[in-house]
């Protein structure tokens, strides 16, 4: 069975999941988008420039964008030696910026996947308007399930999108899809076991994003349970800090930056970077 015999959406978590996604207009997504047609639904990495905050607005939204495509960069570092003609799966695409990026560095076929109509929509329409519509394709489908043939892959990654899956049935399709060799590398946010459960603060993130966030060991376990043997493993906790500083002090703050920055900074949350082979 693939998602191409069955519904994409199969559960009332995945419909409210798509449904938040079909309706999101969210301006710290889509002004950042704006600057250079790169459209992130993730967090950026690195110092920022502390002059913007003397400046216009447009200043602090531009440095917002450059630390979202910094983060999408490091994501791809870790992919490995990727040719032209192999092929990659965004899985969790959101409106696309990570494919495009990718399409860019490695000049190969990227697939993107997400359960938004909306998004893949926005994410088609990006690439024709860069041509690279040929080669960038988004899909309607669940990454659960996808329907793509069986080791067609040479590297796939989940940039902030395990949060709303099972790790192992995600692990398990992912090792399906991808060539034997081939690389997976995710950035995600994860509750630290060491301190216990979910802390107040990563609680209020699940509840504004409708997602779950996995324990940092639910990683290391679903991926040894599927085959994935890991290569790097990147706390950028310290390295994401200034973003949300920056963003909370700028124009498109959406209330959520005070639980990041205090679940980061009590230890009960990370931002992890894990690169694993399948073998
Ligand atoms: N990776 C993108 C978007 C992250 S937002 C970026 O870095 O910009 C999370 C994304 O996961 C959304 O696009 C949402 O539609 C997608 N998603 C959530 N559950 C999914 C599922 N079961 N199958 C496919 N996509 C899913």
């Amino acid at each position: 069975m693939t998602s191409l015999d069955q519904p994409v959406l199969r559960t009332a978590y995945q419909k409210s999941i798509a449904d938040y996604w079909d309706k999101e207009k969210d301006p710290v997504n889509l002004r950042l988008g704006d600057v250079d047609g790169l459209y992130h639904h993730h967090y950026g990495l690195g110092a920022y420039d502390p002059a913007v905050l003397d400046g216009p607005d447009e200043g602090v939204i531009a440095e917002m964008h450059r630390l979202e495509s910094a983060q999408a960069e490091v994501l791809l570092d870790h992919l490995g030696p990727i040719a032209p003609g192999d092929r990659l799966l965004d899985a969790g695409c959101g409106r696309g910026g990570s494919s495009i990026m990718a399409n860019h560095r490695f000049g190969c076929q990227v697939d993107g996947v997400s359960i938004s109509r909306q998004q893949v929509d926005f994410a088609n329409g990006e690439a024709g308007k860069r041509g690279v519509d040929g080669q960038v394709k988004y899909h309607v489908r669940n990454m659960l399930d996808t329907g793509f043939e069986t080791g067609a892959f040479a590297g796939i990654w989940n940039n902030e999108s395990t949060m709303y899956v099972d790790l192992f049935e995600l692990f398990a399709e992912h090792a399906r899809q991808l060539r034997p060799g081939g690389r997976y590398v995710t950035i995600t946010g994860c509750y630290n076991d060491v301190t216990g459960g979910r802390s107040r603060a990563v609680s209020q993130i699940d509840q504004h994003y409708i997602c779950n966030i996995h324990a940092r060991g639910e990683y290391f376990k679903a991926l040894a349970a599927n085959g994935f043997v890991p290569i790097s493993v990147v706390d950028l906790t310290a390295d994401t800090i200034p973003y949300w500083e920056l963003r909370a002090q700028s124009s498109v703050a959406t209330g959520i930056e005070d639980p990041f920055l205090t679940a980061y900074r009590e230890g009960s949350f990370h931002y992890l970077l894990i690169a694993a082979d399948r073998i």
